[in-house]
């Protein structure tokens, strides 16, 4: 596990990033609500969309960028991008173009930086967790299993830097 390469750490890094996106915008049962048509669903069923296209790395874990999506706005209509940066210009006026000139400016991730960003949004996400849990068990098994997976993760590089020191 502590050899990933930086493919498998950046879907980790998705992985975690979007089970907070989703939880951080969902109420204490887990629902959460399509940024762009409105409806509610838990969490598990909703998708984690992003304003500025996935591809761009700039703006990928922008928090910023990215909102809760039903499937169908997120699938079947391409993540609805007009939608999607109106409402985001409604909240915060001019948003929507300084993601997309963010977006555009090549960005290149080193391998401490992924891992740092995966360490980030796993303590963000386990911040979150103790809010949906005390009201019902909203938190689903794959939530969990993608939490257990970066655990196991952080903790082969630790020791990994533990062997080198020695
Ligand atoms: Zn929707």
């Amino acid at each position: 596990m502590e050899h990933l390469s930086r493919k498998k750490i950046k879907k980790l890094l998705d992985e975690i990033f979007s089970h907070y996106i989703r939880i951080k915008e969902a109420d204490e049962h887990g629902n959460s609500r399509c940024w762009t048509c409105g409806k509610s669903a838990h969490y598990s069923k909703q998708y984690c969309g992003h304003f500025a296209s996935r591809r761009w790395l700039a703006t990928r874990w922008d928090e910023r960028n990215c909102r809760t999506q039903c499937y169908a706005c997120n699938v079947l209509r391409f993540g609805e991008q007009w939608k999607f940066g109106n409402r985001l210009d409604k909240q915060c006026g001019g948003i929507a173009e300084r993601i997309m000139q963010k977006a555009e400016n090549k960005r290149t991730w080193s391998t401490r930086e992924l891992c740092h960003l995966v360490n980030h949004y796993r303590a963000a996400l386990e911040k979150e967790i103790p809010r949906l849990q005390s009201t019902d068990n909203s938190i689903t098994e794959r939530t969990f299993a993608v939490l257990g997976r970066v655990r196991k993760f952080q903790n082969g590089l630790t020791s990994n830097n533990t062997k080198r020191a020695v």
